[in-house]
């Protein structure tokens, strides 16, 4: 073994693929992260990942992935990346698979099943909770490498500040949330940090645990963001505590219907305007067509999820997870009636900006996951999402191996204040929602940018909050930036 060591900051998929990849190649890494990886966001990825597998007999193949990715995302990723993620899926499942993830399988065969914008059964599941059972697998596999000293784990430590000289990362500043004692790890560093769930407290499918700061303090440090205008809202969400609850795609996979009340009688719009896809046309469409059909003189009331048709063996064996939610927190048994849903915030397709190889503009610095941006340009694909995490934290693992120089590890006196105030948070969070919504117009995106350059005077020069106030109009300037629609980015300018 060598003193070579990596810096993983996040232990979700991302940052124990990254952890893993390390390992395996004789690095060490020091894997830190706010919350344990058994309460990471990725534990809660319901519906599936990706594959070209084509075990369901459909002749598909990695250039339909590649190509459906192209498609879905508007064409805004980078196609020599994609097709670097859709030729890695199959093995990337097989290898879950052998790590004991409990994919839904008949002899042996992973079972796959239809997501949005792929017209052939791609999508590999474990019943409703493919996450929690993908995460299991890897919390296993790392602490393999835990036992044998190549991964330390810095559990409840968050990430405070960066030092970036000339372009280069020196160091990245650590804080312990119980004790508050605060290191600095030099050398090279993979951010693995999640989305930006942080700013939309409330009103995101996710957690908002992933606070943002992070990606605020990288922004504030000069490591260049993409595409931060291109937020993905799931059509099929519902409002429970101080949350959003998703209700995975795999039920519109396993035959579920949106409709609405036109005229007094349902009105099943996806599939009357998108006969192909229907139900399963990409995120960014149906959210849309929700939003317009609710604002219809002619329909009434909301849109409905209509999965009273699925069989007892789908819910059984497919979706029990999901219908035991829905009865938990709606006390309603979707399969016997509708479920009232609306788009809620999802994911982030913008992110720290990489190269194929998962590099930053710092060198020393790598990003992965929900933090990076490479592989889901204007809309992300149902089932891409932990499918990019994982192979964005094992390539990100390759290439910081490469640059690994020994790490020092400092105890610092300087205190780093992290708490950014709620009141703040609150505003940021309603001011970015009325400028980036499923529709948006350049009057309200330049609105929320005026309200939001107004809080700067009230935040003290280097605090998180001033540091969150910059991301959050870098996200509009982003937003304001691109003139044209394109995927989640729809402009409907009044006049
Ligand atoms: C409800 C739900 C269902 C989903 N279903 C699917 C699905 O079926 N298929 C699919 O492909 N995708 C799905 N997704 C998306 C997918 O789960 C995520 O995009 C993916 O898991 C992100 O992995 P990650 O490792 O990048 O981030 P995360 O799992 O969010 O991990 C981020 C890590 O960073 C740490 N962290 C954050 N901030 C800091 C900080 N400042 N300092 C230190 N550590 C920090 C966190 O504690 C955590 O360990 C779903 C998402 C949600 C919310």
């Amino acid at each position: 073994m060598d003193d070579r060591t990596v810096n993983v900051v996040g232990a979700g998929l991302a940052g124990l693929a990254a952890a893993i990849e390390l390992s395996r190649k004789g690095v060490k890494c020091n894997l830190i992260s706010f919350q344990p990886s058994e309460r990471a966001q990725s534990v809660l990825a319901e519906g599936g990942i990706n594959a070209a597998l084509d075990t369901m007999g459909e002749g598909d193949t990695t250039e339909e992935h590649f190509k459906d990715t192209m498609k879905g995302g508007c064409y805004l990723e980078t196609e020599s990346a994609v097709r670097n993620l859709t030729d890695n899926a199959p093995d990337i499942v097989k290898e879950l698979y052998r790590l004991g993830v409990p994919f839904c399988s008949e002899n042996g065969r992973i079972i796959l099943r239809n997501f949005g914008g792929q017209a052939k059964k791609r999508t590999a599941y474990a019943k409703s909770s493919t996450g929690k059972m993908i995460m299991t697998a890897l919390i296993d596999e790392t602490r393999k490498y835990e036992a044998a000293g190549l991964v330390t784990r810095y559990q409840h430590h968050e990430l405070v500040a960066m030092d970036v000289k000339n372009r280069q990362l020196v160091s990245i500043s650590v804080k312990d949330r119980f004790s508050d004692d605060t290191f600095t790890f030099t050398g090279s560093t993979i951010l693995c940090t999640g989305g930006l769930n942080g700013f939309f407290e409330g009103m995101t499918t996710g957690t908002a645990a992933n606070t943002g700061n992070a990606a605020a303090i990288a922004f504030d440090s000069g490591v260049e963001f993409a595409n931060l205008e291109m937020i993905q809202y799931h059509p099929t969400t519902v409002a429970i505590c101080n949350k959003r609850m998703l209700i995975s795609e795999a039920a519109r996979g396993e035959g579920g219907r949106l409709y609405i009340i036109r005229n007094g009688k349902p009105w099943y719009f996806m599939e009357e305007k998108y006969p192909e896809l229907g139900n399963l046309m990409p995120r960014d469409v149906v959210s849309r067509e929700m939003y317009l059909v609710s604002r219809r003189d002619d329909c009434e009331g909301e849109v409905f999820l209509d999965m009273t048709g699925l069989d007892d063996n789908i819910w059984k064996n497919k979706l029990s997870d999901l219908r035991s939610e829905i009865i938990s927190y709606l006390h309603k048994d979707p399969a016997k009636e509708p479920v009232a849903v609306s788009p809620g915030i999802h994911f982030f397709m913008g992110g720290i900006k990489v190269t194929d190889e998962h590099e930053t503009n710092i060198r020393g610095l790598y990003a992965a996951g929900e933090a990076a941006c490479k592989y889901h340009g204007a809309n992300r694909l149902g089932g891409n999402s932990m499918l990019g995490a994982l192979f964005g934290g094992k390539t990100a693992a390759a290439s910081a191996a490469v640059s690994a120089g020994q790490c020092i590890v400092k105890k610092t006196e300087t205190p780093v204040g992290t708490v950014s105030s709620p009141e703040i948070r609150h505003i940021l969070r309603d001011v970015l929602l009325e400028g980036l919504g499923i529709v948006r117009n350049t009057k309200s995106m330049n609105d929320s940018l005026q309200k939001i350059n107004t809080l700067c005077d009230k935040t003290e020069k280097n605090s998180i909050d001033s540091k969150r106030i910059k991301f959050a109009a870098a996200m509009l300037n982003s937003a304001l930036a691109r003139t044209q629609s394109l995927g989640a980015h729809f402009l409907m300018n009044d006049g």
